[in-house]
């Protein structure tokens, strides 16, 4: 069913009067407005009745003359055109898009021009803001170190950052549609990740992830990289969800923990056949100098009982005695620092206490010889530790502590022990009053056969402090010292209430 032409017409000019689009009726020939309608008027600023009768350029509504003239052009050739962009001028000279379209149409033998235009201002601004953040967005993209992918939930990649192509030695884009697993170099753990990928369940499955896996480059080299992974919400309802991966290269830090465990691994072994090394030739060396030195003994004997010990032999033996019994005591001193590793017992709950009565019994007959007091106030605590090493460790200390003291008529060696609680352990203090020692040598001290006197000021081998050194450290502590010349000294033993794991070898080699 049509309507009447005249109903029609009607219509057609109510559609005119009230459509927020600017209509336009103009001569083709110079542009002269024969009618506009409301629209034109809103959307211009322009009075109807100060249009018709003017051209579009005389009010200066086109922004550029050439795009009026393109339009002109197009609907010469095509006879209508639709939707084409334009800009215009508001009569207060605000500048807008619009999408004109437009017809020809003859009235008396002259050629008119029908057109209609839509003010797309406010949309060009919204797509340009889009843009604009869109921009900013791939930009700031583009500056993370780190690769970025976004995953469909079958794994494909559908978006990566410039650094995720660099990463892998792709151009930007390249790997856009590959699957992200043929990115692995290890097929098992790719098999493993593809079995997450096959029963994951959106509803129920983990939101966010992560793995660290092998990878080969576009030139078969392998990388090490972790990927953190998290699964996003659809933007729009219709969109499926998609997965974001953040990929950081390990490489470099892989590599330079692998070195470090080499250069540990090699330390370790070429310490461990030191040791060894030194335990063999003490342990081998004890035997000639128990001959040396009952050898010596029966030569002196014989000599004594033929009468034939002079006085000047005499003195070579002594000599000759001394040299072999400081030899012996390097020899027992150096075995007893190899088997800190080789004899070390397992970590235990040790009362310092009944480790200090042992350490009188042992020292009983210096402390009784020197009119020494080794004093302990305050109970000591139990730590975790080895028995044995406990008792070597505490040995030295009050054994140097009796030996390094002033030859001073009147004079009584002193040493006090005491127990402080520290945040996580045990501090347990050696305080003398002898001779004390430089500070430039607080650390010389602890090295092994470092000595700071001649062995007739005070005999020694220099190895003791090494030894408590050594079982501090095992244990996960520390040994320090403080100490003024001429007044004493104080070794503090610091003990962790928990000591490391302990990877001591049980058995001697
Ligand atoms: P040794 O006592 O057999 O020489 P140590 O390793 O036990 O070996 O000690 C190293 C050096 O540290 C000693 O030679 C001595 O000079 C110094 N020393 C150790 N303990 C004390 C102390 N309590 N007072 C003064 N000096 C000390």
């Amino acid at each position: 069913m049509s309507l009447p032409g005249a109903a029609k017409a009607e219509l057609l000019s109510l559609a005119f009067a009230t459509s927020s689009s600017a209509i336009t009726i103009s001569r083709l020939r110079d542009g002269l407005y024969l009618d506009v309608n409301q629209g034109f008027a809103e959307m211009s600023g322009w009075p109807i009745d100060q249009v018709i009768g003017r051209t579009a350029l005389e009010c200066d509504i086109w922004y550029d003359a050439a795009e009026r003239r393109r339009f002109v052009d197009a609907l010469k050739a095509e006879g209508r055109v639709k939707n084409i962009l334009c800009r215009f001028r508001r009569r207060n000279g605000e500048v807008f898009h619009g999408h004109m379209s437009g017809s020809l149409f003859e009235v008396n033998g002259e050629t008119h021009i029908i057109a209609i235009t839509q003010d797309v201002e406010e949309i060009i601004q919204a797509q340009r803001r889009v843009e604009g953040s869109e921009a900013r967005l791939r930009n700031l993209l583009s500056h993370i170190p780190h690769g970025i992918r976004e995953l469909d939930l079958g794994g494909f990649i559908l978006l990566e950052n410039p650094a995720h192509a660099a990463l892998f030695g792709y151009e930007p884009g390249e790997l856009v549609g590959r699957r992200a697993l043929d990115l692995l170099a290890d097929r098992a753990k790719a098999a493993e990740i593809q079995h997450v990928i096959d029963t994951y369940d959106i509803a129920t499955g983990p939101r966010t992830g992560g793995y660290e896996a092998e990878m080969t480059r576009k030139d078969g080299s392998v990388i090490h990289v972790r990927v953190d992974w998290s699964i996003q919400r659809p933007a729009a309802p219709d969109e499926p969800p998609t997965a974001i991966s953040v990929l950081t290269d390990l490489t470099p830090t892989v590599r330079a923990q692998e070195e470090l465990r080499r250069s540990v691994d090699e330390l370790t072994r070429s310490n461990a056949e030191l040791e060894r090394y030194a335990y063999i030739a003490a342990h081998d060396l004890r035997e000639p100098i128990r001959t040396v030195t009952s050898y010596a003994q029966l030569l002196r004997r014989r000599l004594t009982s033929a009468g034939q010990l002079t006085g000047e032999t005499g003195e070579l033996f002594e000599y000759l005695e001394s040299g072999a019994y400081r030899m012996s005591a390097v020899v027992d001193d150096l075995l007893a620092y190899s088997r800190l590793q080789s004899r070390a017992a397992p970590f235990e709950p040790v009362d310092l206490n009944t480790v200090l009565t042992t350490v009188r019994n042992n020292l009983a007959r210096v402390i009784y010889e020197s009119n020494a007091e080794v004093i302990c106030e305050t109970p000591l605590p139990t730590v975790s530790a080895d028995q044995a090493q406990m008792v070597q460790l505490i040995q030295n200390l009050v054994s140097n502590a009796l030996r390094y003291q002033p030859e001073a008529p009147g004079h009584t060696p002193r040493v006090t022990l005491t127990a402080r609680r520290e945040v996580a352990g045990w501090a347990i203090a050696v305080e003398d009053n002898g001779i004390g020692i430089e500070e430039r040598y607080f650390d010389r001290i602890f090295q092994l056969f470092q000595r700071l006197h001649s062995q007739r000021e005070f005999p020694g081998t220099g190895v003791g402090l090494a030894i408590c050194q050594r079982v501090a450290e095992r244990h996960g502590g520390a040994i320090r010292v403080e100490s003024e010349v001429g007044r004493g000294s104080t070794f503090t033993v610091h003990l962790p209430d928990v000591p490391p794991e302990d990877k001591t070898a049980q058995a001697e080699g």
